[in-house]
């Protein structure tokens, strides 16, 4: 549902006599247009579109001679829809009274080079589907400079291709393209995943591999323990053996197999690693 902004927001003057309304049954589109000012000097703020408005207006009526500002309705780069002669009125924008019946003529407030803005396409295609609603017929939607009989840039090369594209056309939907800079979110949020699960597994591999060690360890160090213990329970044996009867006593070390010794039995493993831990670009240690 487009807002119209009245004729009043832009201080238009009355319009003279002129065309009357377009036909519906000989409308074939709308035709998008552009100021076509020569310069790079945006028209952004509202106060900034109304004033170019009302001067266009003004050259038209004056200068050119025509009844009223020549386009249907005008969208700015905020999105905002104004009404110049209302979708009804045919325009004289379009290059001949031909072309001015068969199509309506949508002004979009661009200057040379600029991009249409997401909030102008967006509301461009609403002022369009208002357009079809009143012109079921006016599907088409074209560049002045591919219905006008003399030869004409206009709406300029970036809304030419946006057209081509389908931006303009209601329905379209601007998710499916992506900016450059979402593009580079995406593949910087793609590489730092990548780095994640690549540190998650040389973690569990790492992890995996120091059980290994741990248990390996623990084996040899038991061996050597039982080892040493043989060879001092035969040194003492030895040793006893030389000592006076009265003082031998039975003097074997406890050797219970079942009691842990906390220097030896493996440490608890670790908790299982989150395969999707959060992102984390910290080098391992
Ligand atoms: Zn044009």
């Amino acid at each position: 549902m487009v807002e119209y902004l009245p004729r009043s927001a832009w201080n238009a003057r009355p319009p003279k006599a002129g065309p009357g309304n377009l036909t519906v049954s000989r409308v074939e589109g709308a035709v998008i247009h552009w100021p076509g000012t020569g310069s790079t000097s945006v028209i952004h703020s509202q106060a900034a579109v109304a004033s170019a408005l009302r001067g266009w207006q003004d050259y038209h009526m004056d200068s050119r001679g025509w009844s009223d500002i020549a386009y249907q309705v005008a969208v700015d780069q905020a999105g905002r829809a104004w009404t110049l002669r209302g979708l009804r009125t045919q325009s004289g924008a379009n290059g001949d009274n031909d072309v001015n019946e068969r199509y309506g003529a949508i002004l979009l407030v661009l200057v040379t080079g600029e991009q249409p803005s997401a909030a102008l396409k967006a509301t461009t295609r609403a002022v369009i589907a208002d357009f079809r609603k009143l012109y079921p017929r006016g599907t088409a939607i074209r560049p002045h400079s591919a219905v006008r009989p003399e030869p004409t840039d206009c709406p300029g090369d970036p809304a030419r291709a946006a057209i081509a594209r389908g931006e303009f056309t209601p329905g379209h939907s601007e998710d499916d393209d992506m900016t450059p800079a979402q593009m580079q979110e995406l593949k910087n949020f793609i590489e730092a995943r990548s780095q994640a699960y690549a540190l998650w597994v040389h973690k569990q591999l790492r992890r995996d591999l120091s059980g290994v060690i741990r248990a390996y360890a623990l084996d040899i160090k038991n061996y050597e323990r039982q080892t040493d213990a043989a060879d001092a329970a035969r040194a003492a044996a030895a040793v006893w053996a030389t000592a006076p009867k009265s003082l031998q006593v039975d003097g074997t070390p406890n050797q219970d197999p079942e009691t842990p010794d906390p220097n030896t039995d493996p440490a608890p493993a670790d908790p299982d690693l989150d395969p999707f831990p959060p992102v984390d670009t910290t080098p391992a240690q």
